[in-house]
């Protein structure tokens, strides 16, 4: 159909720009100062398109500059439309069959969860890119109706010590949802229930259902919330209604724990086997993302649970979007620091420059 040879044309200009730019891309975003504080001295000096340069504290009292690359940089005043504007072609790509998935990292409290869902009071302005990307997907769809037929489920899991929980789960939910379980491809987690949606309410339903969920396991171990990885898949199978043609994406937006290092000293017990899971899975994520940047022919997903369970949309075709965050305090220039290097290593922009300018 006409329509299949617009698709296609599509396909070849996104596999031309991910030849260019890569499939992975590094974002970063600073968070601004909480509760009005607007006058308090920020560690990051100055940004720039895709640049941001640091004040770091040094030994001999002299402060240092630290600049960092990235393929994008958000200030404090980058409001949640203008992120999402950013990501659009990414989340419109899962609609055309393409698997992606969309990382949110820093220490707690730099605003990966407001980045991803929005604060705790919803607003319109302040809705999160989880409900932006299912809003567009379905607004698409709509204007697609005419040559494709989509179906969107989603499911939502959490990641906790290495173990697997689905967050969508209550008595009687499945009978109302017609939740079938997932065989799907994406992510694989046995009887994790996989839920067909048709609109932004039922979205933001299920969201409540897998916030709530997750908040009841945290009353027992304080703010089990930042130290567990969350994930929303949201899965889309297209139909050609002309051809009948199959077209499968997925979408993993995946809010992870905080990346804070702990003191051995100050942690024991509960709290010190967290901290390296957390710790093992974060790297693990890492060594996943730079050996894809960096081409490499073995790429080890085995090391942890999430790369087990991402490895389909991770490499090949799929796209990645690791989106750091910052906190301006100076208390936090040591994770900010952490977290700025983190991004460095799984970062394509300096290869991506150097391929350019050949
Ligand atoms: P994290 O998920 O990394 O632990 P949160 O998203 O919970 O951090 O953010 C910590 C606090 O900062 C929350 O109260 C949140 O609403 C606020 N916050 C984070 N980012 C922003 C932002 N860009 N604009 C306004 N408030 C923000």
């Amino acid at each position: 159909s006409g329509y299949q040879k617009v698709l296609e044309e599509n396909r070849k200009l996104y596999n031309q720009v991910q030849d260019l730019k890569g499939n992975i891309r590094v974002y970063c975003r600073v968070r601004p100062f909480l509760g009005g504080k607007l006058n308090r001295l920020s560690t990051v000096d100055h940004i720039e398109e895709g640049k941001i340069t640091i004040i770091t504290p040094s030994k001999y009292g002299k402060e240092g500059r630290k600049s960092f690359n990235f393929n994008k940089v958000f200030g404090p005043s980058a409001s949640q439309e203008e992120v999402f504007a950013d990501m659009q072609p990414l989340v419109r790509s899962v609609l055309d069959g393409y698997n992606v998935c969309i990382f949110a990292y820093g220490q707690t409290g730099s605003g990966k969860t407001y980045t991803m869902s929005g604060p705790e009071e919803l607003t319109e302005e302040s809705l999160g890119v989880n409900y932006r990307a299912l809003s567009d997907l379905f607004y698409l769809s709509e204007l697609r109706k005419d040559t494709f037929c989509y179906d969107v489920s989603v499911q939502m899991i959490e990641i906790y010590n290495e173990q697997v929980r689905d967050l969508l789960v209550m008595d009687g939910l499945n009978k109302r949802l017609g939740i079938h379980n997932s065989s799907q491809k994406g992510i694989n987690v046995p009887d994790a229930n996989i839920v067909p949606v048709s609109s932004t309410s039922d979205v933001i339903n299920l969201m409540n259902l897998g916030q709530t969920n997750r908040a009841v396991s945290s009353t027992a171990m304080n703010d089990r919330s930042s130290r567990s990885h969350s994930c929303l898949t949201v899965h889309v199978q297209g139909r050609d209604l002309t051809s009948g043609t199959i077209l499968r994406g997925c979408m993993h937006l995946v809010d992870l724990a905080g990346s804070e290092r702990v003191n051995k000293s100050e942690v024991t017990g509960d709290r010190l086997k967290e901290a390296q899971h957390i710790n093992r899975s974060l790297s693990a994520l890492g060594d996943v993302v730079s050996s894809l940047a960096q081409k490499n022919a073995h790429v080890p997903y085995r090391n942890s649970k999430l790369t087990q369970l991402l490895q389909d949309s991770l490499g090949g075709q799929a796209k990645t979007l690791m989106f750091v965050h910052i906190s301006p305090e100076h208390e936090a220039i040591g994770e900010t620091i952490s977290t700025l290097k983190f991004a460095e290593r799984v970062s394509t922009v300096e290869l991506g420059a150097a391929r350019v300018n050949k």
